[in-house]
């Protein structure tokens, strides 16, 4: 059997490292299930679960995890543009993916204005079909940064706090 992909998706603020993923996107892809299908949160999970391990008591943050990921991977492959893994760097020496900062928006406060696109420097966000945004790339947030929550008049950008990033600097001696 060919080596599975691994990648990691935070779940509830934890990263999680996951096998396979990338093929089960292609094969949901290859199969036409769209970001918002119905089935898809199910689909992901039983996927998922072919080779990793979803405790119970977690499915539903798997779930929201997974769809955000299916969705990016979505409008990415839809796009056409690279889907090769990324070097996110690190952040005060952990790798940035350990570090759950980045944007949440809500489907249901978003009016699509777009100002969170035009302000980010990072080009975290992306406008689908629908005309709200979604969060295409978590980690190119820069850490620390609230632009975009400012940006927001609906108030649709949740951010964390910033005391959270004390306990992921790594102590220096
Ligand atoms: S600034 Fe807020 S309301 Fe406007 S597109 Fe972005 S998330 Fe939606
Ligand atoms: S916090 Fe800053 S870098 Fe992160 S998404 Fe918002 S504007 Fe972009």
């Amino acid at each position: 059997m060919d080596k599975l992909s691994y990648q990691l998706v935070m779940i509830d603020g934890v990263p999680a490292g996951l096998l396979g993923l990338s093929e089960l996107f292609e094969q949901l892809y290859q199969e036409g299930v769209l970001p918002y299908d119905s089935e898809l949160a199910g689909k992901l999970v039983a996927g998922v679960r072919k080779h990793n391990y979803i405790p119970k008591a977690a499915i539903e943050s798997y779930q929201e995890a997974l769809k955000l990921e299916y969705l990016r991977f979505y409008h990415q492959r839809k796009s056409g543009k690279p889907l090769a893994p990324r070097d996110y760097g690190l952040w005060e020496g952990r790798p940035r993916e350990q570090i759950p900062w980045f944007p949440i928006v809500s489907r249901d406060l978003c009016n699509g204005c777009g100002a969170c696109i035009e302000i980010c420097p990072k080009g975290v966000f992306v406008k689908e079909d629908s005309g709200k945004v979604f969060v295409a790339d978590p980690f190119l947030c820069i850490v620390g940064c609230c632009f975009c929550k400012s940006a927001c008049e609906p108030k649709a950008i949740l951010m964390p706090k910033q005391d959270m990033l004390n306990a992921y600097r790594i102590s220096k001696k």
